[in-house]
């Protein structure tokens, strides 16, 4: 398996040297944070600077992460009609999210369904933000509090939303802002304040760090959970009931440093490779379409198509040939589901339907594109023949 290529980074990115070996001592190290004695205050000094590893990725502080399970409970726990300003005690009444979020936020945490209502995109993929100023004078009217939720980077197009602006109009509104910043973490600088986003929800396995751990970063201190959705122990001041996971959120916060401190230049690499790909896939097939290009994108994300060849049979074709990438949409069934994000730009759906993703990361290198493009080569050449049978 050594001789794979390994290009679905957006699905969970490999696991970087440094998160390994801070998972392995924390795994070493016994105590529980919240114990007084020796190995309890070693066990807390761990998780306390992997939490401040955390916070600068995202130019927060410290004291505003919480962490979670991973992105999925973070954006679970930033839904809620409960959250608190100050000491308000009004809940928000009203949820607003992009036609294109994560399958997490669409789902709408704890808000009822009829209080949730979809925000549209351009055929660009950016939020609507006419559309949004009108949704929200609609909410000001009716005397609604509105919790508006918008990512900062698509997890299938890579797209970059204009969250400073979205930000503008949501508290011009009375309302509050989350920004799901999974996919963006670790691919372009996050400075909470300058985006002025309430809440931020990150994800450890996207940027390097072990699956299953992730925080919800608030920008500001009067900011409060009310009714936590995990209830118990008060760890996590009460925000998030359970014993730490101390080793993961060790290898957070290890991924999380090296991601910081490796961010300009893996950037303007991955960019590099982005381009050197697109180039590829578009000599490849003339007809290829690259979503998202007419806008500012994540530099790691390649999602493209090309008509008559479905995505099901390229990804296998491809996964024959040794290369891990994905659809448009990852399922977790294993099965290829049509696009939201697609559909919500206006794609046609039999193109859509052939949207294959590439996606990359710091360790990726030139002869992995090449490979991919001379995989890719091979895949059009024998799927090009079958195209008549499928509706362009
Ligand atoms: N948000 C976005 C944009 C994602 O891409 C993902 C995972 O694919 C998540 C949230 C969920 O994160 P996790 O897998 O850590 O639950």
């Amino acid at each position: 398996m050594n001789d794979r290529i390994y290009l679905d980074w957006n699905a969970t990115a490999p696991l970087r040297p440094q998160a390994r070996e801070a998972v392995l001592t924390a795994l070493e190290a016994i105590g529980n944070p919240s114990s007084v004695h020796h190995e309890g205050r070693r066990a807390r000094q761990i998780v306390e600077t992997a939490r401040a590893q955390v916070a600068l990725l995202v130019g927060g502080h410290a004291r505003h992460v919480t962490f979670t399970s991973g992105g999925t409970e973070a954006n679970a726990m930033a839904l809620s009609p409960a959250i608190e300003v100050a000491a308000e005690r009004r809940p928000r009444d009203r949820l607003l999210v992009s036609a294109i979020e994560h399958a997490s936020v669409r789902s709408g945490g704890r808000f009822d369904a009829p209080t949730i209502d979809a925000l549209a995109v351009t055929p660009e993929g950016v939020v609507d933000l006419e559309g949004l100023a009108e949704r929200l004078a609609e909410t000001r009217r009716k005397g609604e509090r509105p919790l508006v939720s918008v990512m900062l980077a698509n997890n299938e197009t890579g797209i970059v939303q204009p969250i400073r602006a979205v930000a503008d109009l949501v508290h011009q509104a009375d309302g509050l802002l989350h920004v799901d910043a999974v996919q963006a973490a670790g691919r372009v600088a996050i400075d909470i304040g300058a985006l002025q986003a309430d809440l931020l929800t990150v994800s450890a396995h996207k940027i390097g760090g072990p699956t299953g751990v992730g925080a919800l970063i608030r920008r500001d201190e009067m900011l409060h959970f009310p009714m936590p959705l995990i209830a118990g122990g008060g760890q996590e001041h009460g925000r998030r009931a359970g014993t730490e996971n101390i080793s993961g959120i060790a290898g957070f916060g290890a991924a999380a440093a090296a991601a910081v401190a490796g961010l300009a230049a893996d950037g303007a690499r991955m960019a590099m490779l982005r381009n050197k790909l697109e180039a590829g896939i578009a000599d490849i097939s003339q007809d290829a379409m690259i979503f998202g290009t007419a806008r500012e994108r994540v530099p790691n994300t390649v999602l493209f198509a090309v008509p008559g060849i479905r995505a099901e049979t390229a990804l296998i074709a491809l996964d024959l040939e040794g290369i891990a990438v994905s659809s448009g949409a990852a399922c977790s069934s294993g099965k290829v589901a049509a696009s939201h994000v697609l559909a919500a730009m206006g794609v046609e759906p039999t193109l859509a339907a052939g949207a294959v993703r590439v996606s990359i990361g710091h360790s990726t290198t030139d002869s992995d594109v090449e490979g991919f493009l001379q995989a890719w080569r091979t895949c059009v050449a024998t799927l090009g023949k079958s195209r008549q049978g499928i509706a362009a």
